[in-house]
């Protein structure tokens, strides 16, 4: 296979990190990954691995050298609802992922990087426009008046003007994707960084046949979810085209989290109620807008969620049987 481009991915010790590496080894890219951490799953395909903090100014100048191709920033300080609503974690959030971008575009203009590709969220859309479970609106162009409903879609916000603004200053070309909810297998499952998907495919699965599972919010509100591999096509997808962004990378699936929750039981096979408790949810509803990445790349996520689902659900079942296996052991 003929070696393509040098590529560095920022927070390849991450789960969307892990699987672009991957690809970009299918692909036949030379990749240098960096994190903090290495990928617990163990998706350690880069050909060279840093262990190393984006915050440290001297780490992103080892890092980000001249004879790279392209750069792929995915490190923040992220997780799902129970770390980013409940504000315990804002300053963490906004400082820690602010000076992995700052640091990174900064070292990769001096470098004269050509490309650079930046992972936002749809949580940088504005409340107001998704207050309707049935209605919520997440076009690109409804960003403005700008008012996420947390301290990471404002940093998020934030960081995609940063990126733009070192494509008109320094004519470094930006890629950025707003990502609406990806899951699948070797995302995080348990520990309070799990997004929802993964935190009740876990609950489902370790419920007794017959037992009750708890979901936070009255399960009346709506979200898309992308399984991972969608997601990094479409990465791949924006970072060969002439298309700059932001654009949304999500699935225009929308479902309540009750039916998703009845959705997982269903795979499961098990009989089980639902009790809906106090918890953080975040926006009453959000779904991905694709009329943009539709007309700009002339693709859009198509897999169906279900199967998406049962990958995920057999992989978190797995996740769970090795923990106790090892655990019988001990
Ligand atoms: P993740 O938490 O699995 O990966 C992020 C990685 O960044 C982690 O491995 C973490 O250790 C690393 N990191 C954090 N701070 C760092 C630092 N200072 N130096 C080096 N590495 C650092 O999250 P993910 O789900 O893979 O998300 C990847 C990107 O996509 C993030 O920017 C996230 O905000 C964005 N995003 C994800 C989703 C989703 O549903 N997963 C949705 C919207 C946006």
């Amino acid at each position: 296979m003929d070696i393509k481009n040098k590529t560095l991915v920022c927070g390849a010790g991450g789960f969307i990190g892990g699987h672009l590496v991957k690809r970009l080894k299918d692909e036949g890219y030379w990749v240098r990954g960096v994190d903090l951490k290495e990928n617990e799953f163990g998706n350690m395909d880069a050909d060279e691995f840093i262990i190393g903090d984006l915050r440290d100014p001297e780490v992103v100048k080892n890092v980000v050298t001249e004879d790279l191709d392209e750069v792929y920033q995915l490190a923040a300080d992220m997780g799902g609802a129970g770390f980013v609503f409940t504000g315990d974690n804002d300053s963490d959030i906004m400082h820690n992922s602010a000076l992995c971008n700052l640091h990174v575009l900064e070292e990769a203009k001096q470098k004269g990087i050509p490309k650079i590709f930046y992972s936002s969220s749809a949580c940088m859309y504005p409340e107001y426009n998704q207050m309707d479970p049935d209605n919520p609106k997440c076009s690109e162009d409804s960003a403005y008046p700008a008012d996420p409903d947390s301290e990471y879609g404002w940093e998020k916000l934030f960081s995609e003007r940063l990126y733009l603004t070192y494509q008109r200053n320094h004519g470094i070309e930006v890629k950025i994707a707003r990502f609406h909810n990806i899951f699948g297998p070797q995302g995080t499952w348990d520990g309070g960084r799990e997004k929802a998907p993964a935190a009740i495919c876990r609950k489902v699965a370790l419920a007794e046949d017959g037992g009750t599972i708890e979901v936070w919010g009255t399960g009346e509100q709506t979200r898309s979810f992308l399984i991972v591999d969608e997601c990094v096509e479409g990465v791949r997808r924006l970072m060969e085209s002439g298309f700059s962004g932001p654009v949304n990378i999500g699935s225009d699936e929308m479902i309540s989290i009750q039916n998703f929750t009845k959705m997982v039981i269903d795979i499961s096979g098990k009989e089980l109620s639902i009790k809906n408790i106090e918890g953080p949810t975040g926006v009453a509803g959000r779904n991905s807008d694709n009329a943009l990445i539709k007309k700009k790349l002339d693709w859009a996520p198509s897999k169906p969620l279900r199967n998406g689902v049962e990958q995920t659900y057999k992989w978190i079942q797995e996740q769970i049987e090795k923990r106790e296996s090892v655990s019988t052991k001990a």
